[in-house]
């Protein structure tokens, strides 16, 4: 292939791997499953480059190997980075198992070091982003220098330097033209997730709000085989008197307070929710209709407390409904509603007690 096909062609597929690695980022939550998709991402670069070489002499052939791995170490951490070089070693290897494959292999494994070290150093990703990827583009090149190692073939090959001078240049030209978009795309994806935590979360308390709500309804009600989905609704017991007798900052600390104890009384895989002023929700995944109602009267029992503040404590009581789905029965906002009619039933009835109307 002509040199110039080969760059349009090397360009076609950095667009592909940007396209696909802003794929990733925006649109997988898990932190573990962005770097291993990322990683074998980079790692079907490196396949295809290594199958699409730019032979410059029988068996010398130039490829854009490193370059991916490096950006694996750079920008998909250190799962991503053994994911690319797992690829990479192994499309490498299965092409033959010579001395030339084993150096490749050592080579590969040092770009992703020096992506990895690249990507700790901060100094490094705060330069001007120019300098921050030349430097990149260096730093993958450095284990170039085992091609030293590697026996070059035919009566008058190529020299060294000239081989390591040009992978070289392709990994800089390369670093500065993809790595730019590579950063930008994380850093982006990023800030929307950032964005998206701040929409979905109360700044008061630090819990999930009403916002979040229908999702974690949605995932906890979708588990296959669980006998059902529980909702308990929290209003705490003449709050406004809190207010008037102590002011509406101690109110505020009150309700921080709360917040940690709600935590504290359910079991890990419960989520609790402020829903609004002082009234909180707690969605029960995987529980029985009798759980449901146990796990209210508790629930009413650790609230009828001192609520310590540092400074002072203030007796507060509250008030608990629940209800319970089974999977696919009712949907959320019956559920919703009997939850409220059962709260509303603890209130009515004296408060500081818990209701759990059975399902209808
Ligand atoms: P009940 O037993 O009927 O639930 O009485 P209550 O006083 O708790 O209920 P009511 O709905 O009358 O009042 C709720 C109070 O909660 C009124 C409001 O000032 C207070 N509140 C709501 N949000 C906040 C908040 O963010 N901070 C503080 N300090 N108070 C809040
Ligand atoms: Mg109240
Ligand atoms: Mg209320």
């Amino acid at each position: 292939m002509p040199v110039f096909l080969h760059i349009i062609d090397s360009c076609a597929l950095m667009a592909g791997i940007a396209l696909i690695f802003s794929y990733i980022q925006r649109n997988l939550t898990s932190r573990l499953i962005r770097s291993i998709a990322s990683g074998f991402l980079f790692g079907l670069g490196a396949m295809i480059s290594i199958h699409e070489p730019f032979v410059v002499a029988t068996g010398v052939r130039f490829d854009a190997r490193s370059l991916f791995i490096g950006f694996a170490g750079a920008f998909a951490g250190p799962v991503g980075a053994v994911a690319a070089l797992a690829v990479g070693a192994a499309t490498r290897l299965l092409i033959d198992f010579t001395q030339s494959a084993m150096i490749g292999v050592l080579s590969m494994a040092g770009a992703a070091a020096a992506g990895l070290i690249w990507s700790t150093r901060r100094d490094f990703k705060n330069m001007q982003p120019w300098k921050s990827h030349l430097l990149l583009g260096l730093m993958i090149s450095i284990s170039l220098i085992l091609i030293v190692f590697a026996p070059l073939p035919g009566d008058d090959p190529p020299s060294v330097a000239l081989i390591i001078a040009s992978l070289t240049l392709n990994n800089v030209a390369g670093s500065m033209l993809l790595g730019g978009i590579l950063v930008q795309e994380k850093r982006r994806a990023e800030r929307e997730r950032a964005a998206q935590k701040n929409a979905e979360t109360d700044p008061l308390t630090g819990l999930l709000n009403r916002r979040a709500f229908d999702k974690i309804f949605s995932m906890a009600a979708a588990t296959p085989g669980s006998p059902g989905t529980g909702l308990l609704l929290v209003d705490i017991d003449h709050f406004k008197k809190i207010n008037d007798t102590h002011g509406h900052p101690v109110g505020d600390r009150a309700l921080q307070a709360l917040a940690a104890l709600l935590t504290r009384s359910v079991r890990d895989r419960d989520c609790v929710v402020r829903f609004g002023g002082e009234e909180f929700a707690i969605v029960l995944p995987g529980v029985r209709e009798e759980d449901v109602c146990a796990m209210a009267d508790r629930l009413c029992a650790s609230l009828r407390t001192f609520l310590d503040l540092g400074d002072q404590r203030l007796y507060i009581t509250a008030s608990v409904g629940g209800a319970h789905a089974e999977l696919g029965k009712i949907s959320l906002s019956e559920l919703l509603e009997r939850a409220d009619e059962s709260l509303y039933l603890a209130k009515t009835n004296g408060r500081d007690r818990a209701v759990c109307l059975p399902q209808r």
